[in-house]
Order: C-alpha cells, then sequence, then structure tokens
C-alpha cells in the first residue's frame, strides 16, 4: 500500500498462478497509486510447473520448485490471505473464501488453475491424487517416498492419464524411486484412449515410448479406471492393480465453483475475452487455465498464462483507472520441452525434434531464468534522507525500516524509568498498577485486571492484523490467570474511499470480535480514526475468582515452561526486507493467532508466577520475573523452542528494531554465542505464555497440554541467586 495515498479501488487477485506472480511483479515496480491489491492463495507458495517433473525426479528442492507469493506480495505492496475463493458475489462485489468473511473487490481477476481430479471415480478422493494442485502433489509425493523408504518392500505407484504430463510424471517418478535405492518399485501408466501422447507428433511419441521402455514402467492403454480403493485400482474388464500411490494426470477439468459464479463458461472454463475480461462482467477478469479465450482457444498450458502477464497486468490498471484496454494475440504453437526423467528430455516445435541433454540443458536454463525473474526482485527506492538535518538524527534514521508489532515498542529500560515517576495509587480499590501484565483491581467481590495493548501493522491485511491484536492484549489478562471479560477497540486506519473504509473497519470488527468471543470476552466499544498506518488496539478487561497470578511467585526448583516457540520479531524484520521465506511467514503468522486462553486455564491452577513473552523477549520477560521473585534462572539452549526459519535468519544477523535495546540485559546473562541464543532477546508478537511452575507438576501439565492439542516447551528451572539468566 502507498501510505500517503488515499486508497479508492480495492484489487483482488484470486489464485497464485504463474499470471498473477509475474502481475505482481510488475506491480512492485509500477504500482498505481490509490489501489489496494489483494492476492487471495491457499498457502505462501505456488509452484511452477516447468520445474514440477524435476522436483519429482529429485534434481530440484522444493524451495527451487516454489513461487514465493509472500515476497512478491511485499514487493508489491500487496496484502496476501492465505485462504480458497469459494463463490463471487457480482452484485456486491465480493469474493467469498471459506475461512474468513468476504472480501470487497472493484475489479477482481481469476488465475485458479485447473484440477486433475476424477470425482466420478469412486473411491479417487480418499486414495489417490491429483497432479494439481502441484504443491499438494509435490508435497504427498515426498510423505510417500519417506513411507516407502521405512516400509523396504517393493511400492506400486500408478499414474492415470497418458498425456504428455502423464508420461513426464511417470518418468519423473521411476527415476526417483530409482535413485532413492527403491528400483524394486513398479509403476503403470493408465490410459482410457488407444494410444499414449495423442498430442505430439509421432516422432516425440517414439522417443517417450522407449524412455518409458527403458524405465521399466507398464503402460496400460484402453483401460478405464472403474475404483479405487486402498491399495488397489479397479479395471472395467480387467483385473485390478495393486497401487500404493496414485496420481492423476488425466487433463485439466476446472473448479466447480467457478461454474456457480453466473458468469458464462465453456465446459466450465471462464469465457474471456481478447481484453482477458470475462463476457459477462467488465470488472471480472481471468487468465491462464482457469479461462477459456474465446477469441483464440488455446490447450492448457503454463506458457500461455506467462504470455498473459504483461496484458492482464496492463488492462487491470487501465480498468483501475479509467484507460483504454489491450488484446492479448497468444502465440499460435510454443516450444515443447518434455523431460525424460534422468537429465535429459524432449524438444519439439513445428517439424522439429530433438532430444538428449543438452535439451536438458536448455530447458533447466529457461526454466532457471524464469524463477529469477521471480525471485530476484529489483532493490526497491528509498529516497535520499535530507543534506542538512538535527544532530544525532542519523541514528534513528538508519536505512532500515523499523519494524511492526512488538519489534516497534519502546525499550524496556526506557518503561521502567518512566513509570517509576508515577505518584501512589490514589484509590484503594487499585491493588496493583503498573508494572506487571495487567493492573488488578477490586470490582465488588471479585479483582478485575485490565490492560492495554496495541500494535503497528507489519501485514497489509486488516483482519489478520486485528485476529493477532486481539490474541496479543488478550495475552496480558491470560499471563494472570484471569477470565477475559470485555474490549475496547482502538483503530487507526490509512484514508481511504468511504466503500473500502467500511469494508476494512467490518472486517477489522468481525476478527476482533471472533477472537474475543472464543475466549469468553465481548467486544464493548472504542474509537476509530484516520492515520498514516494502520494501528490496532484494545484495552481488555479480565476477571478473577482467586488472587491474580503475578510475576513474584518463582521458586527455586521450579520448572519454566514457554508455549509459543520464539521468533516472530526476527521473521517479520526478515519480511519486511523481503528476505524471509514465504512459508515461513505463513508458520509465524499461523502462532500469532494462536489464542492463549486454553493454554492459561492449563497453567494457572499450577504457576507460581507467569507473564507473555511480547517486545521485550524473552530473556526481558524472564527477567522481569526474576527481579520481582528475586531469583535467577538457567534456560537449556536446546529445549528452546524456535520458529522455522529462525535460526537461519538469525544467523544472517537480522534482526527486529527492538532487539538491541532488549540485548542492554546481557551483562546480567551468560549465554554461548549462537543464532538461537541471539533468540532470547528477539521481541515476540502475540507470544507464548511464560509460567514458573512447580517441578512436581510439570508431567501432569504437559499431558494436559497434550490433551488440548496445544504446544508447551520446559525450557529451564529457576535456581537461587540475584537475577541472572544462565543460558547453556
Ligand atoms: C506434470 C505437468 C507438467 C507440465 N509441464 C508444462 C510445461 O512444461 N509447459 C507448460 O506450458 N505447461 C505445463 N503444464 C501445464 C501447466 O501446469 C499449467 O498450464 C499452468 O500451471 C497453469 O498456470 P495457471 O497460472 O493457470 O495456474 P496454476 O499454476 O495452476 O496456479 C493456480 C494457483 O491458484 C491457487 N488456487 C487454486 N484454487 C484456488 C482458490 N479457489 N482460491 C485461491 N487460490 C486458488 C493454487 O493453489 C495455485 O497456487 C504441466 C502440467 C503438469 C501437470
Amino acid at each position: 500500500m502507498h501510505p500517503d495515498w488515499p486508497l479508492s479501488r480495492d484489487l483482488v487477485l484470486i489464485g497464485g498462478g504463474h499470471t498473477h506472480a509475474l502481475v505482481l511483479r510488475k506491480w512492485g515496480m509500477n504500482p498505481l497509486p490509490g489501489a489496494r491489491v489483494t492476492l487471495i492463495n491457499p498457502g505462501a507458495a505456488s509452484p511452477y510447473t516447468g520445474m514440477l517433473p524435476g522436483h519429482i525426479a529429485g534434481h530440484y528442492t522444493r524451495d527451487e520448485l516454489d513461487i514465493d507469493l509472500v515476497r512478491l506480495a511485499r514487493f508489491a505492496g500487496a496484502r496476501i490471505v492465505f485462504d480458497t475463493a469459494c463463490g463471487l458475489d457480482l452484485m456486491a462485489k465480493r469474493v467469498h473464501l471459506t475461512g474468513r468473511p468476504p472480501i470487497r473487490y472493484d475489479v477482481v481477476s481469476i488465475d485458479i488453475g485447473a484440477t486433475a481430479e476424477l470425482p466420478g471415480i469412486e473411491g479417487f478422493t480418499q486414495h489417490a491424487h491429483s497432479v494439481k494442485p502441484l504443491g499438494l502433489f509435490a508435497s504427498a509425493w515426498q510423505s510417500f517416498l519417506e513411507k516407502a523408504a521405512m516400509q523396504g518392500r517393493p511400492a506400486d505407484c500408478a499414474v492415470i492419464g497418458g498425456g504428455v504430463a502423464g508420461v513426464e510424471l511417470a518418468l519423473a517418478m521411476a527415476y526417483r524411486l530409482k535413485t532413492s535405492g527403491l528400483a524394486e518399485a513398479r509403476i503403470t501408466l493408465i490410459e482410457s484412449g488407444p494410444g499414449l501422447l495423442q498430442a505430439t507428433s509421432a516422432v516425440t511419441r517414439r522417443i517417450l515410448m522407449r524412455a518409458l521402455s527403458r524405465s521399466g514402467i507398464t503402460v496400460l492403454t484402453g483401460a478405464q479406471v472403474t475404483r479405487i480403493s486402498s491399495g488397489a485400482i479397479a479395471l472395467a474388464g480387467r483385473e485390478s492393480l495393486p497401487a500404493d500411490f496414485i496420481v492423476s494426470a488425466a487433463g485439466a477439468r476446472p473448479y466447480p465453483w467457478l461454474a456457480e459464479t453466473g458468469l458464462a463458461h465453456t465446459g466450465g472454463f471462464l469465457n474471456v475475452g481478447p481484453d482477458l475480461r470475462t463476457l459477462t462482467d467488465p470488472d471480472v477478469f481471468a487468465a491462464g487455465d482457469c479461462a477459456h479465450l474465446t477469441h483464440a482457444p488455446r490447450p492448457k498450458a503454463g506458457v500461455y498464462a506467462v504470455r498473459a502477464a504483461p496484458i492482464l497486468f496492463e488492462n487491470l490498471r487501465a480498468r483501475l483507472s479509467g484507460q483504454t484496454l489491450r488484446e492479448f494475440a497468444p502465440q499460435s504453437d510454443y516450444l515443447k520441452l518434455i523431460s525424460k526423467g534422468d537429465r535429459s528430455a524432449v524438444g519439439h516445435k513445428h517439424f522439429f525434434t530433438l532430444s538428449g541433454r543438452s535439451v536438458w540443458r536448455l530447458k533447466d536454463h529457461i526454466d532457471k531464468t524464469f524463477m529469477a525473474r521471480l525471485h530476484d526482485l529489483p532493490a526497491m527506492r528509498t529516497p535520499p534522507p535530507p543534506r542538512v538535518r538535527a544532530l544525532d538524527e542519523e541514528a534513528e534514521t538508519r536505512s532500515e525500516p523499523l519494524c511492526g508489532g512488538c519489534g516497534s515498542k519502546v525499550g524496556r529500560q526506557n518503561l521502567i524509568s518512566a513509570l517509576s515517576g508515577l505518584p501512589p495509587a490514589l484509590h484503594a480499590d487499585t491493588i496493583t498498577g503498573a508494572g506487571d501484565d495487567a493492573a488488578v483491581l477490586r470490582s465488588g467481590a471479585r479483582l478485575q485486571v485490565i490492560s492495554t495493548d496495541h500494535l503497528r501493522a507489519f501485514v497489509d491485511d486488516p483482519y489478520l492484523m486485528a485476529r493477532i491484536a486481539a490474541v496479543h492484549a488478550l495475552g496480558d489478562v491470560c499471563a494472570m490467570g484471569a477470565a477475559p471479560q470485555s474490549a475496547l477497540l482502538s483503530l487507526i486506519i490509512p484514508r481511504m474511499s468511504d466503500p473500502m473504509q467500511k469494508a476494512t473497519v467490518a472486517e477489522v470488527v468481525a476478527a476482533v470480535s471472533d477472537v474475543l468471543r472464543a475466549a469468553g470476552a465481548d467486544l464493548v466499544g472504542g474509537h476509530t480514526s484516520m492515520g498514516r498506518e494502520l494501528t490496532i488496539g484494545l484495552t481488555v478487561t479480565g476477571l478473577l475468582d482467586g488472587p491474580a497470578i503475578g510475576l513474584t511467585g518463582a521458586r527455586p526448583g521450579d520448572a519454566i515452561l514457554l508455549t509459543k516457540p520464539l521468533g516472530t520479531g526476527v521473521i517479520l524484520a526478515a519480511e519486511m526486507r523481503g528476505l524471509a521465506r514465504g512459508k515461513d511467514v505463513e508458520h509465524a503468522l499461523a502462532s500469532m493467532q494462536r489464542p492463549l486462553a486454553a493454554a492459561s486455564k492449563i497453567l494457572a491452577p499450577a504457576a507460581h508466577a507467569m507473564t507473555d513473552v511480547t517486545g521485550f523477549g524473552l530473556a526481558g520477560h524472564l527477567m522481569s520475573i526474576l527481579e520481582a521473585s528475586d531469583v535467577s534462572a538457567r534456560i537449556a539452549l536446546p529445549d528452546l523452542p524456535v520458529l522455522p526459519g529462525a535460526e537461519q535468519l538469525s544467523a544472517q544477523g537480522i534482526r527486529s528494531s527492538l532487539w538491541q535495546s532488549n540485548a542492554s540485559l546481557e551483562p546480567r546473562i551468560s549465554r554461548p554465542a549462537s543464532p538461537i541464543s541471539d533468540l532470547i532477546y528477539d521481541p515476540q508478537t502475540a507470544g507464548g505464555l511464560l509460567a514458573v511452575v512447580p517441578s512436581q507438576s510439570v508431567t501432569g501439565l504437559l499431558s494436559a497440554f497434550q490433551a488440548e492439542g496445544e504446544p508447551a516447551f520446559v525450557i529451564g528451572r529457576i535456581e537461587e541467586g540475584p537475577p541472572r539468566i544462565l543460558v547453556n
């Protein structure tokens, strides 16, 4: 989002397919001021089709295969929503999603690919895989390989569909099985038609048939699959086949929900004109496999999805800004490069066919160049600082951007010194004031806790930010062992048009209310205003039946428990610089959204002291307990849980804005130098509960956590001595 330009149009991209990935890259280099871009995709990555057979054969890692949509979205200034679209309301201009409220659009573009599922075959959904979506298939193949290696008996695989994709897949699978020590495995290629590879030239067919035979792949033609059960495929009029792993590459089928949108389609694929707009609605575009080019029908191939990208990019901008749209003229044929499993391939265009290792090298070069375009994104320009500026200002305007979330908190020491000047409480009802997670007030016969928190947005998704802000704010109440009661919302949103504002506020309120209600609390009011950046805060109250759990009760011999892995600060800091893996960001966001109420209920009856780990990091929050209880702590480094990717990013020297301030505790901490031990200073947003519990209660508590499906980690113990932390 461009913070200085009021937002007035919502562009929503459904699906992170090849076309949209390239559109995002172009958008990052030339954004349209005033347009908010949203990408909806089920996960953080979308595999690149050209490298899928190579990945299945073991030539490329999963990271090499995946287009990182989070990095692309960050580059484009787009928000990414990890969800699946399931419908379009053309009248209300809303995209319906499976996991959250609908998202509004002014212009929407659909690039969701196709599927090879065969739901008409009994047992397919339960016992077989579709090659598309490619990502799910790649994961299923990896799990199968690991299982097959453990079982130590010959495995049977079956590929349904004898077109180019099926043949390429079967060859890749055969090569991988052979090179993984599973040479005894058998592969059968099943085709219902009279022969394989009907869409290729006779020479290409001959070369590939030879490769199939050399790889020991059994080919069945004229074979109709009638039923799939666990470990077997039934064929019409033939003996059934044993099969441990079954994949369908039998053509491209449309996702069924497209036909239910009311948009005109051909066999379920959306009819688009030369400008890639659907013929039914000028604000709905479609590209890639899910579209049917009415002016120039083409087979479903990635090359057309890629070539459509520059036109789609320009036409989306044109539609959003009232300009003239351009026409897409797809080429009539393209160079088909088909890999043969080992590092050789067949190339075919018009009447020419070439085969061998040099063709593989050409394909490898083309594919890697394509991926490099999406990975090596051009550096974004930052305006130079003013030449004359106030003294000491340089340190405050380092080239690195200020982190969001808890990474932008004010340092612990500055806060302690400010609070130390507060006068004593005026009211006898104030049991404890500032200094602990929440203040404790007397409310009639009961105790009430009250706390406030706000977060500067680190993702441009108001719904997601609101969920995290609510979980984060409830953390203070949960840390005191209180039952969440009510909350006030304080919301600052960037300037935007009235319809966008309405939708944004609705998203935030829905998300906050969802999280609060799940925790047993009500949203009872709040305040909204417009400002430079999205900031969401909550003031939360909770009720206690007994005394509040504070920081003072830790005793020597107690165990220290943590309920979420560390690393949100370093991952978010890396993400802002475009250096984090999208999948790691996805994990971190999921961890931040995990509520603490269940963990609090388990820990509260046992905890001697408890707090939540947020901006001051594990070290800062643990030190607060140690200072209040006058004890020291020993942390076992190997037991520290960290989020995927956090250790690598820490090793690269990436630090959240608040890290340095948190590390001012270093003189009171003894620790080995290591990327993981650096994470004790990593500021956490919506981090876990840090509880000090009697050592004899640990086994029971861990069983209770397991029964609830909640994570919990024993990370160390309390010892006698002055407040210090020993990490070893
Ligand atoms: C084994 C194999 C090899 C192939 N090799 C080649 C080749 O060498 N050259 C070639 O040109 N073509 C090849 N193809 C065809 C190629 O895969 C497709 O044409 C290409 O992937 C289409 O790209 P796309 O942009 O339409 O969508 P895709 O690349 O399929 O991406 C669609 C994205 O949308 C997401 N999505 C799906 N549903 C939803 C939803 N409801 N909401 C939100 N997101 C959603 C998916 O998760 C995915 O990220 C091959 C196909 C296979 C199976």
